[in-house]
């Protein structure tokens, strides 16, 4: 299982289950349990898509943010 949650910077993130702490691109480092779940899904091909379209939905239908943009 792979669990969807989002970093406080507002990035959306997957970690595989039973991971403990997942650093985002902003440069913190999450703890895994301690965040609020928002989707589950059973592969890690799901979490990647689950979390492009959490993106499109927060940022428009423009993809992943680029390195360059931060
Ligand atoms: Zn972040």
């Amino acid at each position: 299982m792979y669990i969807i949650f989002r970093c406080d910077c507002g990035r959306v993130l997957y970690a595989k289950e039973g991971v403990a702490t997942r650093k985002c691109v902003c440069g913190k480092t999450l703890k895994v349990k301690s965040r609020r779940i928002f989707k589950k899904v059973n592969t890690r091909e799901d979490a990647s898509l689950a979390v492009q379209d959490m993106q499109d939905e927060i940022y428009g239908n423009t993809g992943f943010m680029k390195a360059s943009d931060l």
